[in-house]
């Protein structure tokens, strides 16, 4: 029996060793690029029984699932965007990346305290990335009521990383071994 969203996982392309070596991209270019491939996967993107008020997408390949994810709710989306980015009053949250660090940034009036909000990305690894932006939300006043990704990379722990904080992740499909 086919798993669950094999057909979302044969339009997923794997580049090796971008954007260095060791790294396999996976690549949501070519998902996007199939209708129905695009269109199933932001409806099976929403969780049946959560009602978000607000969809957040990170910036930048989280926007598109987010941004399509709130036209299919009916929801509002706010951005949650590299530093620097935005031109109103902000609040910023760091990050760890494997050198360095970076920093995302959202509006600080961009929700109203206690809004329910998903979080949405294309991708989880580490969690890093994920954490960071449910740390600025929960400033911002938010309930963050889920976060959902499309694809999940197990083995870097970033999904048990945010359940760990209370956060309800939901994910289509696993590349293990990462
Ligand atoms: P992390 O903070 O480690 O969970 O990394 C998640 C962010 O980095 C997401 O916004 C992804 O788009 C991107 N990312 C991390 N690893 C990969 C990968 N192997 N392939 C594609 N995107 C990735």
């Amino acid at each position: 029996m086919p798993a669950a969203n094999d057909d979302l996982r044969a339009l997923i392309r794997t580049i090796p060793d971008f954007p260095k070596p060791g790294v396999q991209f996976r690549d949501i270019t070519t998902l996007l690029l199939d209708a129905q491939g695009f269109a199933s996967a932001v409806d099976r993107l929403a969780p049946p029984v959560l009602r978000p008020d607000l969809i957040a997408g990170i910036d930048a390949r989280g926007f598109v699932f987010a941004a399509a994810l709130a036209l299919h709710l009916g929801t509002g989306l706010l951005l949650i965007r590299k530093d620097g980015k935005l031109p109103g009053k902000t609040i910023a949250e760091d990050y760890a990346l494997e050198y360095g660090s970076d920093r995302l940034a959202m509006h600080v009036d961009a929700c109203t305290p206690d809004a329910k909000v998903l979080l949405v990305d294309d991708l989880i690894a580490t969690g890093g990335t994920a954490l960071a932006a449910v740390r600025l939300l929960k400033r911002a006043g938010a309930q963050v009521i889920g976060a959902a990704f499309v694809i999940d990379l197990p083995d870097l722990g970033g999904a048990e990383r945010l359940r760990a904080e209370g956060v309800e992740v939901h994910t289509l499909l696993a590349f293990e071994g990462e």
